[in-house]
């Protein structure tokens, strides 16, 4: 499997991955196919997932401007098209109590502002005509153990008194008898406006809005070479040069060891695993309690997450791999099997479906930074470590802001580059440290 930090391209033309989403979402809107002649544009985006389709839709909408997409494989070949589609109000890993502690209370307030627009801006684009299996609101954070109930009751204190966010608080009892009989859930947090969708059809759906508001979309265009010179930029891709005032950089978690000094060794692509199984069956159901398609995500530093899925087939995500090599080795598929059914005993005989893992994006300071460089002509929106699918709307918003040269809040997401990783090279066995510790702080503390 393509692996960012050692490959210097993502493929050419690649297929989707076999996923439940690629496997039942029907086929691909159109796009004008690899480019085949030089071009010379305005505006270029390398990347056509959420970021790249929201930054050019804006563009068009808001400010009258053309962009072009270059992508190297399908349109939301990348995160995009292969997440477990939770839409929250959140994006990055920082929780409000560090922000506040950080910058205070004003900008802490601005973030959240920002985080919670996306969401926003994900359901007015939806509510365009975008068919994509929206299911039932609530998003269930739960205690994967009994202490950590407190933890969750601090952070949704501070969310309803800072942003009046209505935080509902669930004991075990609650948790297992009104929603799902998960024996490693003790206690939860209820968010209300959380949901499920399918991520692949809303990729199709931005796709459709921005093609329609004027974006020329090429797929299977991998941009494998940029020159920068005081016109702007040559951007290499198999058969054609493309010559661009202004660049925007879409690539996140996916974006080649090496490709652009701007954001080189300033983020580290992590494998996210999911596993669909089959379809549970009503009796199945039953006996395993789960009566909720509202989405659910637990405490530990090594997360899990699942939702019931509308065909009744459980969606369960936590870590993969750690290097491409390795992704798709079934003992992390496995791994997912195993802790599901120690959640639900009743599904003991219970089979995978699907499996397929992607990357997702780390920030070394786990916030998601939407930047440019000093001549203002190169932009980038990486780092939504793994919680970018509403945010990632926002984002493109405020890309499309910054090349149109207009004012964006004054926040650290959108006036401070990527932060650098310390001994960059050896990023993968910081993340191998780190898995030993939350494997040690999600069992013992
Ligand atoms: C398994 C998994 C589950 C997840 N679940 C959730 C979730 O439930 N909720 C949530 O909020 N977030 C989730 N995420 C994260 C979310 O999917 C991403 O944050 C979001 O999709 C990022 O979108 P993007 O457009 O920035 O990047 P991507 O969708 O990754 O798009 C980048 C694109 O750039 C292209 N590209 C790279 N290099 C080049 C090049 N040189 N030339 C041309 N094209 C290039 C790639 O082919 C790719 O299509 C999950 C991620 C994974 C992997």
């Amino acid at each position: 499997m393509y692996d960012p930090l050692f490959h210097q391209s993502p493929g050419c033309g690649e297929r989707y991955p076999d996923s439940y989403w690629a496997n039942i979402s029907g086929q691909a809107p159109k796009n004008l196919g690899p480019l085949e002649a030089n071009i010379d544009v305005d505006v270029a985006i390398i990347g056509a997932g959420y970021t790249g389709m929201s930054c050019a839709l804006h563009l068009a909408e808001e400010y009258g401007i053309k962009a072009t997409i270059l992508e190297a494989n399908q349109s939301a070949w990348g995160c995009s098209g292969r997440n477990a589609g939770f839409i929250l109000k959140t994006s990055g890993r920082k929780p409000f109590a560090q922000m506040q502690q950080q910058w205070g209370e004003e900008v802490m307030r601005a973030i959240y502002q920002e985080m919670a627009e996306g969401a926003e801006r994900v359901q007015h684009l939806i509510s365009r005509g975008i068919d994509c299996d929206v299911q039932p609101a609530g998003y269930l954070k739960v205690a994967h153990k009994a202490n950590k109930l407190t933890d969750l009751i601090a952070a949704a204190a501070l969310q309803k008194k800072m942003f009046g966010y209505q935080v509902e608080i669930l004991s075990k009892q609650e948790v297992r008898q009104q929603y799902m009989n998960d024996q490693n859930a003790f206690g939860a947090i209820r968010y209300r406006d959380g949901f499920g969708l399918n991520p692949l059809k809303l990729a199709w759906g931005y796709q459709k809005l921005a093609v329609d508001a004027g974006t020329d979309m090429y797929c299977s265009t991998p941009v494998t070479e940029s020159r920068q010179s005081a016109k702007g930029f040559e951007l290499t891709t198999p058969s054609a040069v493309v010559k661009a005032k202004k660049v925007v950089l879409a690539t996140n978690g996916y974006t080649p060891q090496g490709f652009m000094p701007t954001v080189n060794n300033r983020y580290l692509p992590v494998l996210s695993q999911i596993i669909v199984t089959e379809p549970l069956t009503e009796q199945q159901l039953l006996d395993s309690g789960i009566k909720t398609n509202q989405v659910v995500m637990d405490t530990r530093a090594l997360k899990y997450y699942y939702r019931k899925l509308p065909d009744n087939r459980i969606l369960f995500g936590g870590r993969g791999a750690i290097s491409g090599k390795s992704a798709k080795d079934p003992y992390y598929a496995n791994r997912l099997l195993e802790v599901l059914k120690s959640s639900f005993p009743a599904l003991e005989t219970l089979r995978t479906a699907y499996a397929w893992s992607g990357w997702i994006c780390m920030s070394l300071d786990d916030i998601p930074h939407i930047y440019q460089n000093n001549e203002q002509n190169l932009f980038y929106s990486m780092g939504y470590c793994g919680a970018g699918v509403s945010f990632s709307s926002q984002a493109g918003k405020r890309l499309a802001d910054k090349v149109a040269g207009a004012q964006v809040p004054n926040i650290p997401l959108y006036t401070s580059p990527l932060p650098k990783f310390p001994f960059a090279p050896l990023r993968r066995v910081g993340q191998w440290g780190y898995f030993q510790y939350g494997k040690v702080k999600d069992r013992w503390f």
